[in-house]
Order: C-alpha cells, then sequence, then structure tokens
C-alpha cells in the first residue's frame, strides 16, 4: 500500500507504487504531448512528482533531453546563482560491524587497516583542513557501537569546532553516520550540526537486504525511516543519497523522490541536499561487480532531472567523479562539490603508504583545493565557503521558503563573495588570487540592492585588513 505520509518505510517507499511508475513511465515515454506538459510544469520551478520525473527520465528523444538540460541549467541559475558551495569529508574511524558488500570497511575485510582518530589526531586532520582553506566539513564514520560510539562522534565535533588555526575555522560540520536513534539525534542537533546526511544505497528493499546481509544495517526499514527520526530529534537539514550502481537507476530516482516528497509531506520540509555517489573501486571492492553501473551519460541525465523535479534542494557531488563528469554536472544543477578529498582515516595530516589504505574508495579528482577553486573561476563560478545560512537560524523550512521565493541569493551571493575574499587572502596562490579579486569586482555589480553593494564592498575591505566572517 502506497501511503505518503505514513511513518513505515514500506508504505512511503512502495515496491508497488514504483513499479507501477515505471509502468507508467515506459507506456508514456514516447508521448510527447505529456513530455512537454511536464516540461512546462517544470519550467515553473514548483518542481515535479515522481511520476513526472520518472516520464522525463524513460524519454529517449534527444530534443526533449536537450530541452530538460537546457531547463535544468536555467533552474539552477534561479536558485543558486553561478555560486559552487565548498566543502571536504574527514573519516574519523573506518571501525565497522556492517556487511555492506560495496564498502571495504565491512567486517569480513580484515587486509583494510583500521583506524580511529584520536582527539588529537583529528586537531592534526582540522587544521591541515584550515590550512587548505576549508570551512564547512562532512565527517564519516563506520558503524561500531563499541568503537564509534554517540560519544565519540559528539567529542569529536566538538574539538572540530574548538579548533582556530590563523585565520582558520570550521564553521560547519555535517555529518553522515549510521541510522541511529531519536536520543542520539537529539544529542547530534545540540551539538550544532548542519546536514545529517545518510544515503539510502538503494531504495529496492530486497536487494538492500543482500547488499546489506549482517550488521545493523541489513535493517532496511530502521534505515529508511532514519530521517524522520533525525526530524523528530531537532535536525532540520536533511541529505538524501542513492548508491547508483547497486540497483536500476529508474528505480532508485522514483525511490529518492518519493522519499523527498515523504519529508515534505510530513515534516513540510524536504531534503536539503541530495547526494549522487557511483560505486567506486577500493581495496577488497570491484565496481564491475555490480551489473547496474551507469554511464556519464546517464548520470548526468539524473542530475538534470533531479535539478528540475526538486529545484531547492541542493544537489552534491564529491571527488569520485572526475573533473571532467565534475564539469559537465556542474552546469546542470550541482550546487555543492568536495575539493582535495582524502577518503583515508588521518590521510589529511599525513599521506599514507598505498599498501596500508585506509580508504573508503579511490577519487578520480585528485586535485588541490586552490586547484579546484581556480578551475570553478575559470568555468565563471564563485566558489563560496559560506556557512551563514544554519549560523543565521535559517535551517528547514526557514532556508526552504526563501530558496523557493529565489530570496536566498539576496544573502548567499554577497556571502559567497565574502568567503572567497577571506579564501583569497589566506590561502590561495598567486594566479587564483589575481583571477579571484577580479571575479569578485565584477560580482559586486551584480548585487541588486546599493545598501547591500556598499556594505559588501565595505566588508571586503575589512577582510583585506585582516577582519573575518562577516555575514548576512
Ligand atoms: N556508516 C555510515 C552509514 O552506514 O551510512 C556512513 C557511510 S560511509 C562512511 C559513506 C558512504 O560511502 C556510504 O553511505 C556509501 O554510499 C558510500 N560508499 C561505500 N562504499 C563505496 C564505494 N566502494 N564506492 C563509492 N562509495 C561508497
Amino acid at each position: 500500500m502506497y501511503d505518503i505520509k505514513s511513518l513505515k518505510a514500506e508504505e512511503f517507499i512502495s515496491d508497488e507504487e514504483i513499479r507501477a511508475t515505471l509502468a507508467y513511465a515506459d507506456e508514456h515515454k514516447s508521448d510527447m504531448a505529456l513530455i512537454d506538459e511536464i516540461l512546462n510544469k517544470a519550467r515553473q520551478c514548483k518542481g515535479l512528482t515522481h511520476r513526472e520525473a520518472s516520464v522525463l527520465l524513460a524519454c529517449e528523444d534527444e530534443g526533449k533531453i536537450r530541452e530538460m538540460y537546457d531547463l535544468a541549467e536555467d533552474i539552477k541559475k534561479q536558485f543558486y546563482g553561478n555560486r559552487i558551495v565548498m566543502f571536504a569529508p574527514l573519516y574519523l574511524s573506518n571501525y565497522c560491524v556492517n556487511g555492506c558488500v560495496y564498502c571495504p570497511y565491512h567486517l569480513k575485510n580484515k587486509c583494510i587497516p583500521r583506524k580511529k582518530l584520536t582527539q588529537e589526531e583529528i586537531k592534526r586532520e582540522v587544521i591541515a583542513l584550515q590550512d587548505m582553506g576549508h570551512k564547512r566539513l562532512a565527517i564519516e564514520a563506520g558503524e561500531d557501537p563499541v568503537n564509534n560510539p554517540i560519544e565519540y562522534i559528539l567529542e569529536s565535533i566538538n574539538t572540530i569546532y574548538s579548533i582556530k588555526h590563523k585565520n582558520g575555522a570550521i564553521r560547519r560540520v555535517n555529518v553522515n553516520i549510521a541510522a541511529t536513534t531519536v536520543e542520539n539525534y537529539k544529542k547530534l542537533a545540540d551539538a550544532g550540526i548542519g546536514t545529517y546526511i545518510l544515503f539510502q544505497e538503494t531504495y529496492h528493499k530486497e536487494s538492500y537486504e543482500k547488499l546489506h546481509p549482517t550488521g545493523p544495517k541489513h535493517d532496511y526499514c530502521y534505515h529508511t525511516e532514519a530521517m524522520d527520526r533525525a526530524m523528530e530529534g531537532g535536525i532540520d537539514d536533511v541529505g538524501l543519497g542513492v548508491l547508483f550502481g547497486l540497483e536500476l537507476y529508474r528505480y532508485e530516482c522514483a525511490g529518492l523522490l518519493m522519499h523527498a516528497e515523504h519529508l515534505e509531506a510530513v515534516h513540510g520540509v524536504g531534503p536539503h541536499t541530495i547526494s549522487v555517489p557511483r560505486i567506486k573501486k577500493a581495496q577488497d571492492i570491484d565496481p564491475s561487480a555490480f551489473d547496474n553501473s551507469i554511464s556519464d551519460e546517464i548520470f548526468a541525465k539524473i542530475c538534470a532531472l533531479i535539478r528540475i523535479s526538486v529545484p531547492y534542494t541542493g544537489m552534491i557531488i564529491s571527488t569520485r567523479e572526475s573533473k571532467e563528469v565534475r564539469e559537465k554536472v556542474l552546469r546542470l544543477g550541482v550546487s555543492q562539490i568536495s575539493g582535495a578529498s582524502r577518503t583515508s582515516v588521518g590521510g589529511y595530516a599525513e599521506a599514507e603508504p598505498e599498501d596500508e589504505s585506509s580508504a573508503q574508495f579511490d577519487v578520480s579528482d585528485n586535485r588541490t583545493l586552490d586547484e579546484v577553486v581556480n578551475w570553478l573561476m575559470r568555468l565563471g563560478y564563485i566558489p563560496s565557503f559560506c556557512t551563514a545560512c544554519y549560523r543565521e537560524g535559517r535551517t528547514g523550512d526557514r532556508f526552504m521558503d526563501l530558496c523557493k521565493s529565489k530570496q536566498i541569493q539576496n544573502c548567499c551571493h554577497p556571502n559567497a563573495l565574502m568567503t572567497l575574499k577571506e579564501y583569497l587572502m589566506d590561502y590561495a596562490s598567486l594566479d587564483t588570487r589575481v583571477i579571484g579579486t577580479d571575479l569578485i569586482l565584477r560580482e559586486i555589480l551584480n548585487i541588486p540592492n546599493e545598501k547591500v553593494r556598499k556594505l559588501v564592498i565595505q566588508h571586503l575591505k575589512d577582510i583585506r585588513n585582516g577582519q573575518r566572517d562577516f555575514r548576512f
């Protein structure tokens, strides 16, 4: 039975509804009148239902796909301008009691070195990240109640926020840890986290159970209902994601959008972000063993579809993807990217010998943060180190209301310019600083409100004179 408002996973992610949706999409994939109608609806920037989105995803007409890409680009510009938010993952521990067959942290893997950072080691990692210029982290840990209990995660968050090295500071810590209890989500909310991120991996229950044969993560319903518990615990911003390659992508996209619709229907606010990871090679993991891998073309189509289906939800792409793929999907709606990521435990402060790697997966984009920032600006984007929204209480429905009315640009654009200026002053190479200074000068003119523009100009001068952390 399909019930969007039910709190039971199998009812709000109804397999029956997904199958009916995919059949409907197959039936209508060449119905140009319907496809035009759906594209016209998407043009109003109010989003699409999972059924409408599934029809577009099934459509193979090249002209219509191009229209969809153009629309994704246009919607992205309307809601996010040319800003791209920067972040880095920080791996705290790879101890894990689960048996996820695609992840090298799985319990049976006796070859991967197990590591857990001490608070002193976390300090070293954070200083290394601050020295690159990062202000926003996503902390990552395997699931292990003995080695990585919630107290360890909370202490680590506290440590991260407390470190002020030179002009550096981590101003937002997002958290990607296993599904947990309402009580623990309350503790995370009290610790001042940004977004709680949890990838569904796959929405297909039967496959999910096979892919997670052992450990607490085996419980599909507990995992799928985690975002409801997180919101009940007071976390306003949650991030969804699917690990593409595990199941059929059309099934996953329908499930993902149904999950977003469910959160909006029950909590009045949809997901803050959606991530689109694809399976990568890792120690003991061969991606070719998973036969649902998707091509770069399909990947781009999925990104464009998400952008037009949930226009006000941020989209995240990690260094799992190459520079070339990232470049393509930035245009189609991605709003956040990681830079200079290490997926090993302790990999920022100290490089690991290759044969002793604790990494979760191989990264495809190995550039430094300065190279990524430089590249983004050359492509016409503003790399943003802004973390102001959640620090100013603009989370959950308050953020969504502003975003839906496109007002968010009035704070995000100036904040992006000011945090970029901080980056240029404190961390950038000479070439990046030259390009960035020029870009900021041009972008100031795009601030329509004269009062705000004058204030930004003053703050930019203050930043040049050593002051930090201005925000709207
Ligand atoms: N332990 C937490 C959990 O259970 O959700 C945190 C997850 S892990 C540190 C972050 C994510 O990496 C996983 O949710 C999974 O989607 C992804 N991942 C695992 N193995 C991967 C691989 N071989 N390639 C790409 N991504 C992978």
